[in-house]
């Protein structure tokens, strides 16, 4: 363990602005301690506005957001959904509970974000075999997003609906546009480690009022228009609670600098380690501007003179926390029996990539110790070739 007394740095920790609390307080004031109120609904208007998306329903996590998208998209007990492999098993997770199997489709190297050509691929051979999936899981991976044009295209070929696991990635552009306005759905995270939190939550937007009005009514046990309570299918008790909504709208107002000051993470990274040979970072495509979430790099051990582990393990040693990139979902345990179309982009760049402290409060003094703990990890390794 550390002998540091240095307070650890994380990866991604919350960071409040400063009018949250002043939110919380006016519902406090004003009793709306419960899952509905005016800053549940002004949160919705606000993040529908910020988006560009028509209408969105404020939940209790990301996850329930993309239950409720598959649930409204009438997934069901043995269909198939196609989701992105490179991400948090969280993307995936919500196939499952509706009783259907998930595909799993490899990364491009442009974005790490799903590969355009693989998904047409997949629609193809599943029309061939005249079972279509009955849904599109694509994630924009650590706040960048992922070229819809052709996925958008190809799930119009084949009429299969899209849904966008835009959970961190919000403020994130693709060809002018934020996220969340390309697919049927989408769906956005304000869990702790997320750019902004409201300490755990989640948002379902979309363009169509129908579907929006229809995810509040599952969300909220699913209760018919009668003075009693009265139930024609099941719900869920999925509502975001006002109190944290109020959090969400202090934490919105905060949201351009947050970006800014992450990017501004990303370049000083990309400052420290220009021309050292075996770090690469995640690349940022020519048709969007990422929300920088979290710097990922990769570390060639043979180039760089020390392994991802090193890196990682010696930070850790100083109080530092880093995390490998997600482990494919094709690579989980719990996925092993589902379809992937390719996988061995992903599997390299799980083995060689690096997630760094990218929180928006990181101070520039500590933001300078890891890169200069980083830089000096190849002295400490035992070499590779003696
Ligand atoms: C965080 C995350 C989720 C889940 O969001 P929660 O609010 O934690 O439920 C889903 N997908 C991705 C890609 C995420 O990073």
């Amino acid at each position: 363990m550390s002998t540091r007394t240095e307070p650890r740095i994380y990866l991604s920790p919350p960071h409040m602005g400063g009018e949250e609390l002043e939110l919380v307080k006016e519902a406090f004031a004003a009793n709306w301690i419960a899952p509905l109120g005016p800053h549940v609904d002004a949160f919705e208007k606000e993040l529908a506005a910020f988006t560009g998306a028509g209408h969105a329903a404020a939940l209790s996590a990301g996850t329930a957001a993309l239950h409720l998208a598959l649930r409204l998209l009438g997934v069901q007990r043995g269909d198939e959904v196609i989701c992105s492999s490179f991400t948090f098993s969280a993307s995936a997770n919500p196939i499952a509970y509706e009783g259907a199997t998930p595909v799993f489709i490899d990364s491009e190297s442009t974005s790490w974000n799903m590969d355009p050509a693989l998904l047409r691929e997949e629609l193809q051979a599943c029309a061939a075999r005249g079972k279509l999936p009955r849904a599109v899981i694509v994630v924009d991976l650590y706040g960048q997003s992922a070229d819809y044009d052709p996925i958008v295209a190809a799930c119009a070929e084949f009429d299969v609906p899209l849904i966008q696991d835009s959970a961190e990635a919000l403020g994130a552009t693709y060809k002018g546009r934020r996220v969340g306005t390309q697919g049927r759905c989408a769906i956005f995270s304000f869990n702790g480690n997320k750019i902004i939190t409201t300490s755990g939550g989640g948002m379902l937007v979309a363009n169509d009022a129908e579907m929006i009005a229809r995810a509040r009514f599952l969300a909220t046990q699913a209760r018919d228009p009668a003075p009693h309570y009265q139930h024609s299918v099941i719900g869920f008790n999925y509502r975001m609670s006002n109190v944290l909504a109020g959090i969400g709208r202090g934490q919105l107002r905060v949201l351009p600098q947050r970006i800014a000051a992450r990017r501004s993470n990303f370049e000083r990274y990309q400052a420290a380690f220009r021309g050292v040979p075996g770090i690469r970072f995640m690349p940022i495509a020519a048709y969007g501007e990422p929300n920088y979430w979290l710097t990922c790099i990769t570390i060639d051990p043979a180039e760089f003179g020390a392994s991802r582990e090193d890196v990682r393990l010696a930070l850790e040693a100083e109080n530092i926390e880093s995390r490998p990139v997600w482990k494919p979902l094709h690579l989980q345990p719990v996925f092993a029996d589902c379809r992937v179309r390719g996988g061995a982009f992903v599997e390299s760049i799980f083995d060689l990539g690096l997630c760094l402290p990218s929180g928006s409060n990181l101070a520039p003094e500590d933001h300078e110790r890891v890169c200069e703990l980083v830089l000096s990890v190849p002295k400490k390794s035992t070499p590779l070739v003696p």
